[in-house]
């Protein structure tokens, strides 16, 4: 993304692509081979990287776009987190975080969260591009307060046993899973919990006719690798694969549309225009008028809109009034 001012043209660059292992061990010792290793929690939301722009706050989403939704609200932190001071220790860098919470992208809602928008800082992004070392991020975020993801340590392959007690943690917990990365930021590996495979296919089922079938195929493929690699109860995951098949389809019984549901708080209602502008531009939205609402001592709009998957809609409601194929 450039960001033009005067004459001069500022880069910030992509967030690059971390890499899926679709079996924890053998991805790790292949990845990293003797080497250490830090593991973090991934967290379900959506990319964002945070740049100081003329003494202001730019919230960039991975499609490379400024938020107005997500830099509304990072400029409302400026007060409790000192992002400034941040920014003065490591100009030019980008602050690299998950966001969660009420937000118009990523409409699974991590029910331990607060209302409004949360966030989590997995990475630093210098100037050029590359990431701060990972131990030098932890003391950064921690001395300044920030939120950041979970870290589980340093490891290394020998420490698989470890290792999968946490993942087999996580899939307990249902969260989504593991990033581990390499301790001089220049290299990462992701690795996801059946329970989060199970969650979106029940969810996202409904969309079917809207996302690529890679979709549902990729992640049945996940649980049934994720059964074998921690040689888990064959019978349970049987049960809970069809139980989200099942339950997933159940959004076709009394039929309107294959809506996604998303709630967003704004402070202004300029600021749901501007998103709804950026928004419209490839899905369709049904909203409601914003509606004012006190969260946290803040005096904040409350919008809840639909996303409708058009594909999706015209499909099963052909399907379900029983025309033929
Ligand atoms: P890609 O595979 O290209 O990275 P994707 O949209 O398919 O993109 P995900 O499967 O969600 O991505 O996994 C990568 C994303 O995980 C990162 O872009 C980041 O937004 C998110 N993430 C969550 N927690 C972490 C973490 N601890 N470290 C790095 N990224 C994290
Ligand atoms: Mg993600």
């Amino acid at each position: 993304m450039f960001i033009h001012s005067g004459r001069t043209r500022r880069v910030v660059s992509d967030y690059p692509h971390i890499f899926r292992v679709y079996r924890l061990s053998e991805g790790v010792e292949r990845f990293f081979g003797s080497g250490t290793f830090f593991a973090e929690e991934k967290m379900d939301g959506y990319n964002v990287r945070i740049r100081r722009h003329k003494k202001q706050m730019l919230a960039i989403t991975r499609g490379g776009l400024i938020c107005p939704y997500t830099t509304e609200w990072v400029q409302s932190w400026c007060g409790r987190y000192r992002f400034d001071e941040f920014f003065n220790r490591y100009p030019g860098s980008a602050l690299c975080a998950e966001f969660l919470g009420d937000n118009p992208y990523n409409s699974k809602r991590d029910r331990s969260l607060p209302p409004g928008l949360s966030f989590f800082c997995f990475d630093i992004m210098q100037p050029d591009g590359t990431f701060l070392p990972v131990e030098e991020r932890y003391s950064v975020i921690s001395e300044l307060g920030l939120p950041g993801v979970r870290s589980f340590g340093m490891f290394t392959f020998g420490d698989i046993k470890r290792l999968k007690e946490i993942v087999l943690d996580l899939n307990a917990g249902c969260r989504e899973g593991l990033v581990m990365k390499k301790p001089r930021s220049d290299g990462a590996i992701k690795f996801v919990t059946a329970a989060s495979d199970l969650a979106d296919l029940e969810q996202f089922l409904v969309f079917f006719y809207d996302i690529e079938p890679g979709f549902y195929t990729n992640r049945l493929m996940r649980i049934a690798l994720f059964v074998q690699e921690f040689t888990l109860d064959r019978e349970e995951y049987m049960r809970r694969t069809g139980a989200a098949l099942i339950n997933g389809y159940s959004r076709l019984e009394n039929y309107a549309g294959s809506f996604e549901d998303f709630t967003i708080y704004t402070r202004t209602v300029e600021t749901w225009d501007l998103l709804k502008q950026i928004i419209l531009k490839h899905v369709d939205v049904v909203s409601e008028e914003p509606r004012s609402t006190v969260i946290d001592g803040m005096q904040l709009f409350r919008v809840s809109f639909r996303r409708r998957h058009k594909k999706s809609s015209g499909r099963f409601r052909e399907i379900l009034s029983g025309q033929k194929e």
